[in-house]
């Protein structure tokens, strides 16, 4: 761990989290930290968030909780903006550590390969791979885990991981110890 967020610093840490290829599952159990998001809230600057209404990543980001695998461009996209404008990049859950329940459909071939046997191969109608540009995302041939992308540099593992861990990983973060973040337990899905 390289990156740490001085806890004196003058003005609010400035907190992101965001939802790539996952199933939200990482964001409700980050909600049931319960009543401790209060004192979070009073702590950091919520910055971007599916909890709160920003639509564009915003610059110079300290910590920013990543849930879930690269799937598709748009995630790709994402990504690379988190990765520009944040110090600390945490790959929060299994599928922003591994792949994991996004990335299942990598052992079944490419994204061309399964969207031809589901549309074309296996229809008798209307043979033809769902397209429309700048409404549905293109897929990404492979699933790859947040790392295999851009540099990580926390991994929070867990599907998802318990509330728990979420909250000790923060307050080891706003502490400046995130390196405590490795002790949380595995457990895959
Ligand atoms: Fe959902 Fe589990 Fe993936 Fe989190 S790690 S996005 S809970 S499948």
């Amino acid at each position: 761990m390289e990156t740490v967020i001085e806890p004196t610093t003058a003005r609010k840490p400035r907190f992101a989290s965001a939802w790539l290829g996952g199933c939200s599952g990482c964001h409700m159990s980050f909600l049931d930290i319960d009543e401790w998001i209060i004192d979070l809230a009073n702590m950091v600057d919520i910055v971007y968030s599916p909890v709160v209404d920003i639509k564009n990543f915003p610059e110079d980001v300290d910590v920013a909780l990543v849930e879930g695998a690269v799937a598709n461009e748009d995630n790709l996209e994402v990504l690379l903006q988190i990765r520009k404008n944040s110090k600390l990049l945490i790959a929060f859950g299994d599928c922003a550590v591994t792949g994991n329940v996004t990335a299942m459909r990598n052992p079944l071939g490419t994204a061309t390969d399964i969207l031809k046997s589901v549309y074309v191969d296996s229809t008798d109608m209307q043979q033809q791979i769902p397209s429309r540009q700048h409404i549905l995302p293109v897929l990404m041939e492979k699933v790859r885990p947040l790392h295999e992308v851009v540099k990580v540099d926390a991994y929070l593992h867990g599907c998802p991981p318990s509330a728990a861990d979420i909250r000790k990983a923060l307050e080891q973060v706003l502490a400046g110890t995130p390196e405590l973040i490795k002790e949380s337990k595995a457990k895959f899905g």
